[in-house]
């Protein structure tokens, strides 16, 4: 449980519990998954939206030790949560003048461009020392990492990499959720040949859906997010995984509306006929997109309630004609992420993708913690 005060408690117009307990289970799994290859932890923005505070240290209890962030301010940010013995990689690579800051912290920058690699190594030279690295190839997604002509021009001009310790040598899938993509086979080709130019340097390939794919796409070190958190690796397949969050949302107001009323914003929804209405005190800018207007729900008892009408910023307006009379109460809560609708189902009818809801959560829920110990 998270420690905070009774007020805010009481106060808070929605809970998102977050299950560490359930977070822990899915790393031990997606290890015994990826074994004899390890798994690192990919626990960039605020571990996709659910508090990298808390969810590193569980992380790094369960005995994980590589932790991957996008950006060095993440870097900055979670190092003291860390023991020392935990590494922490910036998978987009460092800006120019951050590398002194960057080789202080100790902290591990992905190197995505020859200008790079030279920042990374004029650093090391200039300290006497030798710092390390993962080096980052792109074999077909086209967004960050080496070009395979540079890798050539870096193996043609080995004092290139003068005074660093490639660690790591990585890639990404651009399709690794859809296991059929013939992209997959070819990234697996590419990486191999550059691979093989590294022998030294241990192969991080596998995102969450990558784990999934099949042995030869494991690697040495995993770097799974999604799956973690509760998020379906593969599209259209069963999700393997433990739920970790649960949403649910306080009623602020009940009513009843004769046939012909128009409901929310632009008056998007009219009434056939009479309607029993609930309006939650969640709207999109608690992370519930607008896109769920009209067509995405909330649950009840086991009931599911239609969201009619817009979207609202702070609230959202449920069909409850479906429940007896008297059933659902001021200060109820329904469940938008839960047993009845998972995070991918939620995603689904928002025409989105589980890492955007995820990382969209608000700021104004109760956030409850359940320990990996207790429960
Ligand atoms: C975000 C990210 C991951 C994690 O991907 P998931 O699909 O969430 O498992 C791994 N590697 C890189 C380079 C990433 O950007």
């Amino acid at each position: 449980m998270s420690v905070r005060s009774d007020i805010e408690s009481r106060a808070a117009c929605g809970v998102l519990t977050i299950d560490l307990k359930a977070l822990v289970s899915n790393y031990d799994f997606l290890c015994r998954q990826t074994a004899p290859a390890k798994a690192a932890a990919v626990v960039k923005a605020d571990a996709y939206g659910l508090g990298v505070a808390h969810v590193a240290p569980a992380l790094y209890e369960a005995g994980c030790r590589d932790f991957f962030v996008a950006h060095f301010i993440e870097a900055v940010r979670l190092k003291p949560y860390l023991a020392s013995d935990a590494r922490i990689l910036v998978l987009n690579g460092l800006m120019p003048g951050s590398e002194g800051d960057c080789a202080d912290l100790g902290v591990v920058p992905v190197l995505n461009s020859l200008e790079q690699v030279a920042n990374w190594s004029a650093t090391a030279k200039a300290r006497n020392t030798v710092l390390a690295a993962a080096l980052q190839v792109d074999t077909g997604m086209s967004r960050l990492g080496l070009e395979p002509a540079e890798v050539d021009a870096l193996l043609a001009e080995p004092e290139r990499l003068g005074s660093i310790h490639v660690d790591i040598i990585m890639s990404h899938l651009a399709c690794g959720d859809e296991p059929a993509h013939a992209a997959n086979a070819r990234q697996l080709a590419r990486m191999g040949a550059v691979r093989s130019r590294f022998p030294d340097a241990k192969l991080s390939f596998a995102n969450s859906a990558g784990i999934f794919l099949g042995e030869d796409y494991r690697g040495d070190l995993a770097r799974p997010g999604i799956a973690l958190y509760g998020g379906a690796p593969l599209a259209g397949a069963e999700n393997p995984m433990h739920q970790v969050v649960r949403l649910e949302v306080g009623v602020v107001q009940t009513r009843t509306v004769p046939a012909g009323s128009e409901i929310g914003y632009g008056a998007s929804f009219v009434a056939k006929s009479e309607m029993r209405l609930a309006t939650i005190a969640a709207g999109y800018a608690d992370g519930l997109p607008r896109h769920l207007s009209n067509t995405g729900a909330a649950w009840f008892g086991g009931v599911r309630l239609p969201i009619v009408g817009r979207v609202s910023m702070d609230s959202i307006i449920l069909d409850i004609t479906a429940l007896e009379p008297g059933t659902l109460k001021i200060g109820d809560m329904v469940e938008l992420i839960g047993p009845h609708q998972t995070l991918e189902m939620i995603a689904a009818n928002a025409g989105t993708i589980s890492y955007e809801i995820l990382t969209s959560l608000g700021r104004r829920y109760e956030r409850r913690y359940l320990s990996p110990a207790a429960r």
